[in-house]
């Protein structure tokens, strides 16, 4: 080098070690700084005079001192590589990695120094370590992780990748992604995400794709591009989960929530959601929608008799013939128990409905054939009309509900459009249910007794208990209207319970005054017999308390209580007969009358229904004189009830039945009025002429009727 003029080699040189970059420092063998440069100074933090003359080992930490200087002298003396990564201390306390190279400089006559270079690289290091976690993390990751270039050319993948796609990295790497896509989805969902990454960087979606061996697989997506500072993408990374497994679980769990498990079909809460969404297309179509209940009759027989899978069997057979007779895109809903619904969307006249609701009826009146058995059912549908009858579906569903319930009254096997009147039923009903339980309290019930009359003596020898309501508004309301709701509502057990004691205690009195021998007949409700154990009921033990025999009351029942009998029923009946109580069926002929179950149970009178004593001019006569002949061959008597004429009196006397019971001796009358007339046919005077007057006209005021 040649010194320029006014330069010197000295201060040239001392230019560059101001001016260098690089930590330079010259160190004595006895381990001092001789010379160090700012650059050095400020990778530690300190000024050059705080450094010159100290020992280097103060950018050390402590405990790495002594051994530092062990290999500084050991450096000068026997050479070898000192230079490598080290870690130091700023002035500060701040720990630094730095890169250091040492060279011995030797000076004639003198000892050995170190010169040596010092890099900070810290900040590399930091980066270094950040990749380090970055690439353990690509690896082991339970993810998959693809890398690929602007053009979709795969530049990387990890383990997982293979682990879920099966592809090797060098099967993959240089190829185009596009070759792990099935035709499923390539349109939409990727068109999607060009946009969203062109637009924001980003996208997360689910795609179908294909493992190596051909098996398709949903994958969830979460994709980033690597953008240059202008935007410009240079590579893409998406990161995969295979979800097929979780959605299938999530598909599971929302089936199990909208579907009835039994029959396939949606349940109450998908119903609510479709009649929802038919109101809404019918509001914009202005068109009518219809909701149709629809409540199978027997179907809780069919349930005891034959068993749960057998009832299982049965409802799916009804879900399958209801679909017959309807368009698939109306909805048919289980809604629980026997109950199913159908929603009848974009038509124009009620008339559509009926229709269908009218092949419903008979296709589901059709018998079933259930594991080897003949099955009858029938269906009662109940009709309502949006936006006719309400504008609300809450009130719709209220209305379609009631409408059903009419037809069950009605008899079953039929359908009924909701009406007015029907509301107007409801309603009273629904204010009788709250009457009743106040009645119940302040004894607004009344017990009435109708004479039982012996034909062969013409003398009264029972009398037929029968609740009367003498509501503080309505009048005196007959049971016809309240003995059902009592039996819907569960009340009938107190109220049955409470008629049963009244006439006991009444029947103690007549027995004491008029004749030992004297009986009362009481009604007693299925759902007595059904939910009571008779040997905790308060009658039942009423009878032992007024000192009375078992044989001093008759239990009225109606056939159906024997059809299918449960054990309980049984039990119940074998209670009565080893009390001594006897048992009369109540309006036989009317229901479903079977010779067998009169010989199983031990019935001691059959009531022949009203309807064929008023009919005794017509086939009447023929069926009365079958019923008493087969009773008095079963070891049964025969009351024939609702006899309002002599001449039907004459009849039934002549054929040979033995009591009779009508307005033609006596309406239904209260206790006292009772005890005139057998105080009368004791031959005794009667105690007040005017108010049996009176009880006759109050009993013609009963509504009678449902
Ligand atoms: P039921 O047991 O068949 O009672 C006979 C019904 O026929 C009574 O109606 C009675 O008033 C009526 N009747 C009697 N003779 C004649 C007649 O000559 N002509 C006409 N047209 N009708 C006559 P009621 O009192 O309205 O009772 C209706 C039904 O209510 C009873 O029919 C019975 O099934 C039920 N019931 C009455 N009281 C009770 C009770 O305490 N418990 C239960 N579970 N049911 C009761
Ligand atoms: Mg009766
Ligand atoms: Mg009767």
């Amino acid at each position: 080098m040649t010194a320029n003029k006014g330069w010197n080699q000295n201060s040239i040189f001392q230019a560059i070690l101001d001016r260098c970059p690089v930590g330079i420092a010259v160190i004595s063998y006895e381990g001092n700084y001789v010379t160090v440069n700012p650059a050095y100074c400020a990778i530690y933090g300190y000024q050059q005079q705080e450094m010159t003359g100290q020992s280097f080992t103060m950018v050390f930490p402590e405990e790495t001192r002594a051994s530092v200087l062990e290999r500084h002298r050991q450096f000068l003396d026997k050479g070898g590589n000192l230079g490598g990564e080290w870690t130091v201390k700023q002035r500060d306390g701040e720990t630094l990695t730095v890169w250091s190279e040492s060279v011995p400089f030797v000076r004639e006559g003198e000892r050995a120094c170190r010169l040596v270079y010092v890099l900070d690289i810290s900040d590399r290091k930091k980066s270094q370590q950040r990749m380090q976690i970055a690439e353990t993390v690509y690896d082991c990751i339970h993810e998959a992780i693809l890398v690929c270039d602007a053009e979709d050319n795969i530049i990387a993948c990890n383990p997982a990748f293979t682990r879920l796609t099966g592809y090797e990295y060098e099967e993959v790497v240089g190829r185009n992604a596009r070759f792990l896509r099935v035709p499923r989805n390539t349109g939409t969902a990727y068109r999607e995400m060009r946009q969203s990454l062109q637009k924001t960087g980003h996208w997360t979606g689910e795609v179908w794709d294909k493992r190596k061996n051909g098996e398709k697989y949903l994958k969830e997506l979460i994709i980033s591009a690597v953008q240059d500072e202008t935007g410009k993408v240079l590579s893409i990374v998406a990161i995969i989960s295979d979800i097929t497994e979780r959605k299938k679980s999530a598909d599971v769990i929302w089936r199990q929530a909208n579907y009835d498990a039994v029959t396939g079909l949606p349940n109450r809460h998908m119903f609510h959601d479709r009649l929802e969404q038919a109101a809404r297309r019918t509001q914009r179509d202005q068109q009518k929608m219809a909701l149709i209940l629809i409540d199978l009759d027997h179907f809780k027989e069919v349930n005891d008799t034959l068993g749960h899978s057998a009832g299982d069997t049965l409802l799916n057979e009804v879900a399958t013939r209801i679909q017959k007779h309807v368009r698939a895109a109306d909805t048919i809903a289980r809604l629980g128990g026997d109950e199913f619904a159908v929603v009848l969307g974009g038509i124009t006249f009620p008339s559509g409905a009926e229709k269908v609701a009218s092949t419903l009826r008979e296709a589901l009146g059709q018998p079933f054939f259930i594991d080897g058995e003949v099955v009858f059912i029938s269906a009662s549908i109940g009709i309502a009309i949006y936006p006719d009858d309400s504008e609300s579906l809450e009130v719709l569903f209220k209305n379609a509900d009631q409408a059903m319930y009419a037809a069950k009254e009605n008899g079953r096997n039929s359908f009924r459009y909701f009406t007015p009147a029907l509301q107007q039923a409801a309603q009273s009903r629904r204010s009788l249910i709250n009457d009743m339980r106040r009645a119940l309290k302040s004894e607004e019930f009344e017990v009435f007794y109708q004479p039982i009359v012996h034909m062969a003596s013409g003398r009264i020898v029972k009398a037929e208990a029968l609740v009367r309501w003498r509501h503080p508004s309505r009048g005196l309301v007959g049971p016809g209207e309240f003995i059902p709701i009592a039996e819907s509502t569960g009340l009938i057990l107190r109220l049955g319970d409470w008629v049963a004691r009244q006439a006991i205690a009444q029947l103690s009195v007549w027995r004491r005054e008029f004749d030992p021998g004297f009986q009362i007949t009481i009604n007693q409700s299925p759902v007595q017999f059904r939910s009571n154990d008779f040997s905790d009921v308060g009658w039942f033990h009423d009878l032992e308390r007024n000192g009375m025999d078992g044989n001093a009351v008759v239990i009225e029942i109606t056939e159906g209580l024997l059809l299918n009998a449960e054990p309980g029923v049984y039990r119940n009946l074998l209670l009565l007969r080893d009390a001594g109580v006897q048992v009369a069926i109540d309006d036989f002929g009317t229901g479903y009358s079977s010779l067998s179950y009169l010989r199983k149970f031990d019935i001691d009178y059959l009531k022949i229904d009203r309807s064929f004593v008023e009919d005794l001019n017509g086939v009447g006569l023929d069926l009365c004189e079958t019923i008493v002949v087969m009773a008095h061959r079963l070891g049964q008597e025969v009351v024939a009830e609702g006899v309002e004429t002599e001449a039907q009196k004459m009849l039934l006397h002549r054929m040979g039945c033995d009591y009779a019971q009508g307005f033609l001796f006596s309406r239904p009358i209260p206790a006292e009025d009772f005890t005139t007339i057998l105080r009368a046919q004791q031959g005794l005077p009667k105690v007040d002429k005017g108010n049996w007057r009176k009880n006759k006209l109050l009993e013609e005021d009963v509504h009678y009727g449902s």
